[in-house]
């Protein structure tokens, strides 16, 4: 195993820490003010004007499109795990620093997902766009009334009339439908009901503004109105051209699953680089306070939460790498038990030492003054989004049950 950073990752870590310590860090404060003076408007889902100045320097700097290895002409060639220790530093300014760089989900797997499977007119109509971060796009699969951790559940439906496809159902937690620059939906459906159960569902274009798509709401999360905004979406009889399928019909549940692999790692080393920031801020804010005659710092029970923090931080992040590495070298299909593995890990390990930093604060913890109260929030969902706990630890057992030879007797 070799996952040490490549040379070419450490140049871009260097210019990206810089970046996060001169530019992202110090404009929390103004996004969070921004923010507020938008809602205040009537306009939570606008991004702050702070962001698009952030992201004119990234791009200037060449931090863009990273995740991305071939998309741009000279490429910058960065592998999975090269990526890896870089969405890791953005991680610690989860609502900041993705999109800065024009790396943040849904987008980074929309735009995986064009790239390696839309034609030429399809990447010139919306991958383009993205990719100069000049527009943001959705991903609706999951739907209210189906448990759609089962994406064979998913019964949207997709009907062919003649040249037209013909879009009926309901999604919601349509991530970044509520953002004013979102142009396209990726929308998985069924498109051949009757097919074996994998080759039923579709993902076909719809452009926003297709007669027939409506926005129900906004859904928050834990109170949280994000930015982007989550959305409850109705679709009636909406009509896009046969063009608007993205690969070949029946192909949805493969597409899903090969935009799944590579964003996983990035969601999880995100959620490490969360983990660290929560560590260092219990780390400071222990030593800054006294309580019963000594320092917090000095306490036993808070030193075994540092300690174990760090522990649990460097064996989850191992694995990650491990994973990146592994889909580097022998692709995310045969990687797929530690895609599972380090989708449970990682989010449990941050939310852990996230909820003790919050500890360590007492009641400012859970307040606005520090970024620990959001962080969890958004951890907590990492547990459920992109498939629970529970569906990954299915998988990893069904992997590890056919591998051992006592359970095939
Ligand atoms: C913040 C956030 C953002 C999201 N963004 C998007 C997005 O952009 N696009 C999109 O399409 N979706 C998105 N989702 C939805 C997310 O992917 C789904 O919620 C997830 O796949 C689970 O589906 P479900 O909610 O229907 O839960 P269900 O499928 O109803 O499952 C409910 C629970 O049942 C249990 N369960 C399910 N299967 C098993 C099993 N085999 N064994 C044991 N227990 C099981 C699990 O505990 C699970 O949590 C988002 C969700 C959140 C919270």
């Amino acid at each position: 195993m070799e996952f040490s950073n490549s040379l070419k990752a450490e140049e871009y870590l260097d210019r990206l820490r810089t970046f996060m310590e001169h530019k992202v860090l110090p404009s929390e404060p103004i996004y969070h003010e921004q923010r507020e003076a938008l809602k205040i408007s009537g306009q939570p889902h606008v991004l702050p004007a702070v962001i698009e100045e952030l992201k004119e320097y990234a791009r200037a700097k060449g931090l863009w499109n990273l995740f991305l290895p071939d998309a741009h002409e000279p490429a910058h060639g960065l592998t999975v795990t090269d990526y890896a220790a870089l969405a890791e530093i953005t991680g610690w300014s989860p609502e900041m620093a993705p999109e800065a760089l024009n790396c943040s989900a849904p987008d980074t797997g929309n735009m995986e997902v064009l790239h390696l499977f839309g034609n030429e007119a399809q990447k010139r109509q919306w991958l383009e766009p993205l990719l100069r971060g000049d527009i943001r796009s959705g991903f609706a699969m999951t739907e209210p009334d189906v448990a759609s951790s089962d994406a064979s559940n998913i019964s949207t439906s997709i009907n062919r009339i003649g040249d037209e496809f013909v879009i009926n159902g309901r999604k919601w937690w349509t991530t970044g439908a509520m953002d004013p620059r979102c142009h396209v939906l990726i929308v998985m459906g069924l498109t051949d009901p009757n097919a074996e159960s994998y080759r039923r569902q579709s993902m076909v274009l719809v452009p926003m503004d297709t007669p027939g798509l409506s926005i129900v709401r906004n859904l928050t999360v834990f109170g949280y109105e994000d930015q982007h905004g989550h959305a409850e979406i109705l679709f009636e009889n909406v009509k896009v051209p046969v063009a608007n399928l993205i690969g070949e019909q029946g192909s949805g549940f493969e597409i899903a699953q090969a935009r799944l692999g590579p964003g996983r790692v990035h969601h999880c080393m995100r959620a490490i680089g969360m983990a660290e920031r929560a560590l260092s801020l219990m780390v400071s804010r222990s030593a800054e306070r006294t309580a019963f005659g000594k320092g917090l710092n000095q306490q036993g029970v808070i030193q075994e939460w540092i300690a174990n923090a760090r522990i649990d931080i460097e064996q989850a992040r191992l694995l990650v790498l491990k994973t990146a590495w592994l889909i580097d070298t022998v692709g995310a299909k045969a990687a797929r038990k530690e895609i599972a593995a380090i989708k449970v890990v990682v989010p449990r390990m941050a939310e852990r030492i996230i909820d003790h930093a919050i500890q360590t604060h007492g009641a400012a913890g859970v307040s606005q003054d520090t970024p620990l109260a959001a962080m969890f929030a958004g951890i907590r969902t990492l547990r459920i989004v992109d498939g629970p706990d529970e569906v990954h630890l299915r998988d990893i057992a069904r992997i590890e049950l056919k591998s051992q030879p006592s359970s095939r007797k």
